[in-house]
């Protein structure tokens, strides 16, 4: 049951009581004429998102560090130093950072060396940083920028551990194995954030297609490669009276929300608060990894990663998002054909796109209004 709904259906309660003479000074609704009230109606309401281009208070263009054959995630040698790799997540960044960065933490404990420097303050970096610090590691953060100015600023924030996480071609079995373990790690990992402050949250999230897809249609969007059984509930196809769209084919799950802004700043400061070091610094060349004064370095520069190490197989996918002003009441994500929503606490987050190998990053107004108008359309055909 939605809070809309439960308040409404305590407004039966409180009404019932006024009936049998008991006064109340509380504010009841309507029983009747009340649009949302469902069970009148005979389907489940949900709220109604508010869309028009005046509603726009952001648009950011991120660029996804890819990799064709997924995250590289190794130990090798630079000079005296020894270098671990934990970079190149494509769309699955935020999904994987804990996974991934247990992995790093593996390969840095094998070496029985606790003085780390870690290059990078993305959602990778805090993550990786955080875990070395929890097996007791004497961490320092080197990063030219720090959140918001970082990449991971400007993702949508879901569970989507598999988007755009390698080519196809290169989603070996092996490749896989990895993955799932990854996935894992990360997915209790971020159960353990629940509660505080919403830095994690769970919500329903809903995919709604006009026509049913024809056989052999792909799904498009996130390019997923893998599914994971086991974790997160799975879509369920709804009735007609179980959703409020005007739409052949609705399917539901719940599915989790990162608050980015609160997310980041809170591991961040906790890994400060715990004795882990920050500074700002930029590494322009390979020497400069080599002065550091740490014998361990780990690597989460993301796309950052390419031309210093001359990594041909990382390029970028550009996202673009476009923000519209919070709306507290509405409580779930969608997706629909060409767009996409998914609340958060500083703002309603519209997407949808990805352009392979574009350093662009200028939003394209055009492309958000799309969004709203798309949206828009199915907002008008929704009851309630
Ligand atoms: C539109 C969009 C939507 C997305 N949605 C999701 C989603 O819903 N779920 C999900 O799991 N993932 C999502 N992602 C993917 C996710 O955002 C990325 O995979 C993730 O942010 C990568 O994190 P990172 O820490 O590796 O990189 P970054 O956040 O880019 O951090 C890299 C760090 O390295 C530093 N750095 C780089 N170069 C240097 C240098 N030379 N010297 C010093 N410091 C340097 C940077 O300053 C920064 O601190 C999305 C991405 C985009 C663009």
């Amino acid at each position: 049951m939605n809070r809309r709904n439960f308040f409404q259906k305590a407004g039966v309660a409180t009404a019932a009581l006024g009936a049998f003479g008991v006064q109340s000074c509380t504010n009841v609704p309507k029983l009747y004429g009340d649009k949302n009230f469902y069970i009148n109606k005979g389907y489940y309401a949900i709220p109604k998102l508010k869309l028009s281009t005046d509603r726009i208070i952001k648009e950011t263009v991120g660029l996804r560090p890819f990799r064709e054959s997924g995250p590289r995630i190794e130990k090798s040698m630079l000079g005296n130093k020894i270098l671990v790799h934990n970079y190149g997540h494509g769309g699955s960044g935020w999904s994987l950072s804990w996974g991934t960065g247990n992995m790093a933490r593996n390969l840095v404990m094998s070496t029985g060396k606790k003085k780390i420097a870690l290059l990078g303050c993305g959602t990778v970096g805090i993550a990786t940083a955080t875990l070395l610090q929890e097996s007791g590691c004497e961490v320092t953060i080197y990063a030219k920028d720090v959140p918001p100015n970082v990449t991971s600023n400007l993702a949508t924030g879901t569970w989507s551990p598999s988007s755009r996480v390698c080519a196809h071609d290169k989603a070996t079995p092996e490749f896989q194995k990895i993955w799932e373990e990854a996935c894992r790690f990360s997915f209790k990992r971020m159960q353990m954030s629940l509660g505080l402050n919403d830095i994690v949250s769970w919500g329903d999230e809903y995919a709604v297609r006009k026509e049913r897809p024809k056989p052999g249609e792909g799904r498009g969007g996130g390019s997923e490669v893998f599914e994971i059984e086991g974790l997160a509930p799975h879509w369920k196809e709804l009735s007609p009276k179980d959703h409020p769209f005007n739409a052949e084919l609705v399917r539901r799950r719940s599915n989790m929300i990162f608050n980015i802004p609160s997310y980041l700043n809170f591991h961040l400061n906790n890994f400060l608060l715990r004795g882990g070091k920050l500074k700002i610094h930029e590494i322009k060349k390979l020497e400069d990894i080599d002065a550091l004064k740490e014998p361990v370095v780990v690597n989460c520069l993301g796309l950052g990663a390419k031309t210093l190490f001359n990594d041909d197989e990382l390029y970028p996918i550009s996202g673009q998002l476009a923000c519209l002003v919070p709306q507290t009441e509405i409580n779930y994500k969608l997706s629909t054909k060409g767009a996409y929503f998914i609340t958060r606490k500083d703002g309603i987050y519209l997407g949808g796109n990805g352009i392979e190998n574009s350093y662009d990053t200028t939003p394209n107004r055009a492309l958000s209004e799309q969004w709203v108008h798309t949206l828009s359309e199915l907002m008008k055909d929704m009851k309630g």
